[in-house]
């Protein structure tokens, strides 16, 4: 069963505001089973609006329009909505009653406006909005011989979001297969986008039930992965058949396969290996420490370290001799190794990671241009380098080496 999710108003055309209730009905749609096909965003035109639905009445089994159903001119979801479907509009007489008390109990005079609110298209079932006067509307029937069900709604997103739980759930459960959806995010790094599709891609391609969407981030690529069947069991059963698969394919490029961060995941492995960090940053300036430190319960393995951005708080404070820098440069293998070894040793820690790079945008040369960096980790058992060119600018580059440094964290222990 497919959706359509129609957002109606001008406003969601101006830079000023978002159609952020498709947002929460998507959630709730796919919850159930439903998926959303197309979201449209229409101002408040008549003829623009019934365009629209009837388009949209032609390509979904559920068409959900939200917005316009105020008293005003410029509220005209119900007169498209019904010239789509050819219906005519009814004045419901208890609507008229109900809207003339709320009006009085608030104490308010009724504009003669409002009495729009009390038009019903014919075979509608009215849904009477706690929250506010526009009731919504639920159309249950044929369009050009498919069944459809149509919603009309309020915009505002607290009624919307009312009037949908309490009275549009419990109908739609009620016309949708029962259903279980089960979705799982891998996330890989070392390898980029087109690497791991070309890779991967034969394999979730053979399963045609699990919807798989590639997702490329700094330094990590996500794969969601998300199928639905008839029982829980059989959707996990297909899911992790494709992830079994798909890590037999690329191994340990893949970090998570549940989601956590590698931060996250770092700290998983130092904690069970009951292993220290410590970390002296040059070109990431604290980025590392404070991506571990943000993980709760990070107090258990890591120390901490030094942002050594200066060539002499590289000495002073992870023993970097002077003359390895001035002969080596700061940027490079030799200097980023005695980070690691020097601040490992100053905190008497398991691992020693260090990050020395080119940032940029400035201060490249031809023989270390902007994007160098060498990432090194320390242990008992020497001291390994990794030497990379990033693209992108400083900010990119930066999150590119914390995410190379954690990465080596992690192969270390894995
Ligand atoms: P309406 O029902 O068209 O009178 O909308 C009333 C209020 O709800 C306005 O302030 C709109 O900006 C807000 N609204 C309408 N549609 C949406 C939407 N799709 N997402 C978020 N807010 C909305
Ligand atoms: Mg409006």
């Amino acid at each position: 069963m497919n959706a359509e999710i129609i957002a109606i108003g001008s406003e969601l055309l101006t830079p000023y505001r978002q159609d952020t209730n498709s947002l929460y009905l998507t959630d709730k749609l796919n919850q159930m089973g439903v998926e959303v096909s197309f979201k449209t965003v229409v101002g408040d035109s008549l003829e623009n609006l019934t365009q629209v639905a009837t388009v949209a009445f032609s390509r979904a089994d559920v068409i959900i329009f939200m917005g316009g159903l105020g008293p005003t001119e410029d509220d005209l979801t119900r007169e498209a909505v019904a010239a789509a479907l050819g219906l005519p509009l009814r004045r419901d007489p208890a609507i008229v009653t109900w809207l003339e008390e709320r009006f009085a109990a608030h104490g308010w005079k009724m504009a003669p406006n409002n009495l729009k609110q009390a038009d019903v298209i014919v075979g509608a079932t009215s849904l009477p909005n706690a929250n506010g006067s526009a009731p919504g509307m639920w159309i249950s029937g044929k369009y050009d011989g498919h069944a459809k069900i149509t919603m009309l709604l309020p915009g505002p997103p607290h009624e919307l979001k009312a009037l949908f739980e309490e009275q549009c759930i419990p109908r739609l459960r009620a016309k949708v297969p029962a259903q279980f959806i089960v979705t799982r995010e891998l996330k890989i790094t070392g390898m980029g986008e087109s690497q791991c599709d070309a890779r991967v891609a034969p394999i979730y391609k053979t399963f045609t039930d699990v919807q798989t969407t590639i997702l490329a981030g700094a330094g990590e690529i996500q794969l969601h992965l998300k199928t639905r069947a008839a029982t829980l069991d059989a959707a996990q059963e297909r899911v992790d058949e494709l992830v079994e698969l798909i890590e037999a394919e690329i191994g340990d490029f893949v970090f998570s396969d549940n989601g956590d961060s590698m931060e996250q995941i770092v700290g998983y492995y130092l904690q069970m290996r009951s292993a220290t960090l410590a970390v002296a940053e040059s070109c990431t300036g604290g980025l590392i420490g404070e991506r571990i430190s943000s993980v709760s319960g990070s107090s258990r393995y890591f120390l901490g370290g030094a942002v050594v951005y200066s060539n002499e708080m590289k000495t002073e404070l992870a023993g970097v001799p002077a003359r390895l820098i001035q002969k080596e440069g700061a940027v490079s293998s030799k200097v980023a190794a005695a980070l690691a070894e020097g601040i490992r040793t100053r905190c008497d820690a398991t691992l020693g990671l260090a990050v020395t790079g080119v940032a940029g945008p400035n201060g490249g040369t031809a023989e270390k241009p902007v994007g160098l960096v060498f990432h090194a980790l320390a242990s008992d058992s020497g001291t390994e380098v990794v030497e990379r060119k990033f693209a992108g600018d400083r900010k990119r580059i930066r999150w590119f080496a914390s995410q190379q440094a954690l990465d080596m964290v992690r192969r270390k222990l894995k």
